[in-house]
């Protein structure tokens, strides 16, 4: 079945599901623009309804095209921008800007690119908090400028956005060695532009930027309140990606959040795919954990990197650099790192005593959706209510351990079977649905004050 069919029976499914003001303002205006290792990418008009439609109707749609498709697909929602001026192929018969001198070609990047050799994908360790962002990421790598232009990365400090997009900035060297690839963070962009200006090089700057096959900006939360930076971005931007170049930005908010920023920038930002790098889960941690050791070929007890897993829990960099003091402090005091000895290294830093209760777990919940704790321990089906107490279920479950049917007791006597389906919902939804996890990442904040 071609891809428009497919997508007549899944509206056709959905139109019994949703009401007919949402039917026609959202799901009529999405296509199927492909659906390639289960993984559907779903068009939408506009960045506006991208982002509603996800973050509402995601398990929604899924379950209809999973039915349709008699398999579990994970959905990806784009802008489908086919009405726009087409893109596709035009990279191909522009061809890269910059050709090299085939013998002068060389496998690994060239250091005029600025990027860090060692932050590729080899070393990239993917879990729960990344994975979509690593897909994505490597989709971009297959075909640069033609998947998701552009591709922003957001999330916490020491997540591994700066990791991330040096790897795509790596592998795209790799696999396309004529491509001029530039690497550059938001600081460096801004301050290359004062000196241009004050030494009178801006024609020079501009092409710097405008002609390279693909840029990566770090942190584009920089240009916050600098307006003649903006304005530079802007055109750099849009003469980049009008050419179908790959650009691939990070920033340490969604782009909607970022303040001081002119709003077309904004949009632009939202124009292609954006995805989140949540913190490690502690699986994560333990894989970062060993992967590290192992690049500085330094041997650790299970039981000392699992404990080095519970006791760093805020990001990346933290565990990496926890790991690294441990490591020189065993290599200077020539004693065997035991569990014993990263006890006594890290006293201060012992994990936090948090008590959550399940109490705190109902109310923080409601709070957080502006919900009564009695509201949703309720009947009331409301879709925003059902969502909410799906949520409490999965952390009450998830963080407490607590068994099913004490979990449907603390939530006004629901059976087990219910309380198994919203756990179940969560889980599925959870590395897919960015907002999701936004949602159950604060209410965990929440927890620990
Ligand atoms: P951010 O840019 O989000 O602040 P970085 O990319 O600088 O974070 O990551 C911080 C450190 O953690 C770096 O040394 C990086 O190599 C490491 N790191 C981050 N994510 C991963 C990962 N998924 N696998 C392995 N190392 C990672
Ligand atoms: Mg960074």
């Amino acid at each position: 079945m071609d891809a428009n069919a497919l997508w007549q029976n899944v509206k056709e499914e959905l139109k019994i599901s949703v009401s007919q003001t949402t039917y026609q303002g959202m799901i009529a205006q999405t296509c199927l623009l492909g659906i390639k290792d289960n993984i559907a990418t779903i068009g939408c008009p506009n960045p506006y309804l991208r982002d509603l439609i996800e973050n509402r109707y995601y398990a929604l749609i899924k379950e209809a095209l999973d039915r349709q498709t008699k398999k579990k697909n994970s959905l990806v929602f784009t802008i489908d921008n086919r009405s726009q001026a087409p893109q596709k192929n035009l990279k191909k018969s522009l061809g890269p800007l910059f050709k090299k001198n085939p013998s002068t070609k060389n496998l690994s990047p060239n250091p005029a690119f600025n990027l860090l050799p060692n932050y590729n994908f080899n070393t990239f360790v993917v879990g729960s908090a990344n994975n979509f962002a690593h897909a994505a990421a490597q989709a971009i790598v297959n075909n640069p400028g033609q998947t998701y232009n552009p591709f922003f990365i957001w999330g916490g400090v020491g997540v591994g956005k700066t990791h991330l997009i040096h790897a795509i900035g790596n592998a795209i060297a790799q696999k396309y060695p004529d491509y001029k690839i530039l690497y550059v963070s938001a600081e460096t962009f801004t301050n290359e532009l004062v000196s241009a200006l004050q030494q009178k090089t801006i024609t020079k700057f501009k092409n710097k930027y405008r002609q390279c096959d693909c840029l990566l900006i770090d942190d584009i939360q920089f240009i916050a309140g600098k307006e003649y930076s903006q304005e530079e971005f802007f055109h750099t931007f849009n003469t980049l990606y009008l050419s179908g170049r790959q650009i691939v930005l990070t920033s340490d908010r969604k782009p909607e959040e970022i303040p001081k920023v002119e709003d077309r920038l904004i949009s632009r930002f939202m124009g292609g795919l954006t995805v989140d790098i949540q913190p490690p889960d502690y699986e994560m941690r333990l894989a970062i954990l060993k992967q590290k050791a192992k690049e500085k070929k330094f041997s650790l007890p299970e039981e000392v990197i699992a404990f080095l897993a519970e006791t760093v829990e805020s990001n990346i960099r933290e565990l990496e650099g926890a790991l690294f003091r441990l490591i020189i402090k065993a290599q200077a005091s020539h004693q065997p790192v035991d569990l014993e000895f990263a006890q006594n290294f890290f006293g201060s830093l012992k994990k936090r005593t948090r008590k959550v209760t399940p109490k705190t777990i109902i109310s923080r919940t409601a709070k957080h959706f502006s919900f009564k704790t009695k509201d949703l321990c309720g009947k009331s089906r409301k879709a925003e209510l059902v969502t909410a107490r799906h949520i409490a279920i999965y952390l009450l479950r998830k963080d407490l351990d607590l068994p099913l049917m004490k979990i449907g007791d603390l939530l006004g006597g629901r059976d087990h079977t219910s309380v198994m389906y919203a756990i179940e919902k969560i889980e599925r939804e959870y590395s897919n649905n960015q907002s999701l996890r936004g949602e159950i990442t604060q209410i965990r904040n929440s927890l620990q004050v």
